[in-house]
Formats: C-alpha cells, sequence, structure tokens
C-alpha cells in the first residue's frame, strides 16, 4: 500500500522512515500528480507558513482537498496540524482547513518551546513518549472532532472522521504505534 508523505519542507524523511518501518510503501509528495496513486496522506512537522505557501504555489492544497472530499485519509503532525485547522488564531497563512479546531502557534513559550512527555492516547496499552517541538495548542474543537490524547488539559491528538492530528512528533520516536493506526484508519475506510 502506497502512502504519501508531503515533502515540501519539515521533517518528512522521518516519516518516510517510519512508513517504512510499517511495511507500507512511502511516495514523497511534490507536485498534485504525486497524489495520484496513494491511499493516504501524512503532512509532517516543519514551518506551517513555508509549508502553506509552497502549497498553494504548487497547486497541491486544491488537489489534496479534493482528494480528501474523496476519501483520502490524512494525518498531520505539528505544522501538519497547523496547515489541517479551520483556524490558525491571529494568522492569515494559507492553510487546508478541514479540521475543525481553533489552534494557535508557538503558544507553549519559550521556556519550555521543546520538551518531551509521556501521554497516555486512547486505544493504546502503554503510555507514548510524545516530543513537542515548539509546537501549537488547540483551543477550541467541535463537530465530530475527538480528543485522542491530551497535556494539560488541552487535546494534543484529535481524530475527526479521516484526519488525524498530533501537535507531537511521534516520527522523531521509535514507536510505531500512532503510524499503524493511521495505516488502520486507512485500511477501514478501503473495505
Ligand atoms: N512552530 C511551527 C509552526 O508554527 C510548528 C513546529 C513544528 O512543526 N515542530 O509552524
Amino acid at each position: 500500500m502506497k502512502i504519501g508523505v508531503l515533502a515540501l519542507q519539515g521533517s518528512f524523511r522521518e516519516h518516510v522512515t517510519m512508513l517504512k518501518k510499517c511495511n507500507v510503501e512511502p511516495v514523497e509528495v511534490r507536485k498534485p500528480e504525486d497524489l495520484d496513486n496513494i491511499y493516504g496522506l501524512i503532512i509532517p512537522g516543519g514551518e506551517s507558513t513555508a509549508i502553506g505557501k509552497l502549497m498553494r504555489e504548487s497547486d497541491l492544497d486544491r488537489e489534496i482537498i479534493r482528494k480528501y472530499e474523496l476519501g483520502m485519509p490524512i494525518y498531520g503532525t505539528c505544522a501538519g496540524a497547523i496547515l489541517l485547522a479551520k483556524d490558525v488564531v491571529g494568522e492569515k497563512q494559507p492553510n487546508l482547513g478541514l479540521m475543525n479546531i481553533s489552534i494557535k502557534r508557538n503558544e507553549y513559550g519559550r521556556q519550555v518551546d521543546s520538551f518531551e512527555t509521556n501521554l497516555n492516547i486512547s486505544g493504546f496499552e502503554k503510555p507514548f513518549k510524545c516530543i513537542f517541538i515548539r509546537a501549537p495548542v488547540i483551543n477550541s474543537f467541535y463537530n465530530g472532532a475527538k480528543i485522542m490524547a491530551e497535556f494539560k488539559n488541552k487535546p494534543v491528538m484529535m481524530q475527526q472522521d479521516n484526519i488525524l492530528i498530533s501537535t507531537f512528533h511521534p516520527e522523531l520516536t521509535d514507536d510505531i504505534r500512532i503510524h499503524k493506526h493511521f495505516i488502520d484508519m486507512i485500511k477501514k475506510g478501503a473495505e
């Protein structure tokens, strides 16, 4: 099974490695045609402003939305979660606007702008090491966005139908459980 990783900027190589560990075939997505034969798409962490701009310039944003509407699941990590949000507080950056959340960039503040912590994730037996790097905070959510994990009373992992987001970076660990969960979402949709 082919799964795409948006490869415009950010931690896409690490997601490619994770997908290989999960025994699926990663496809680096740089132009709209690259979306043709994939069953799901990962949007990596990085700089959401840079990724958003490049996505718009290459027309990938429109094609990603079109494929999503045809049933393609999407998983966004950190900047990827920002790019999927309906509302990015105080910003006018290009994004996909598919996930019913309001998110604020770089909200953990300078002192703790990067940290890691073990969190419980719904449906997972053991805690997951969550690595946050200049992460955004999800301030509010509505219509079908469900919490899968939270930190200090704010969601850090959520799912809404075919969209999964985390404000942390599982691709920087050796733990493939979240990528496996995303692959399961894709398989369920394909049944
Ligand atoms: N701070 C970045 C942004 O606002 C996100 C950081 C990340 O993806 N690790 O886009």
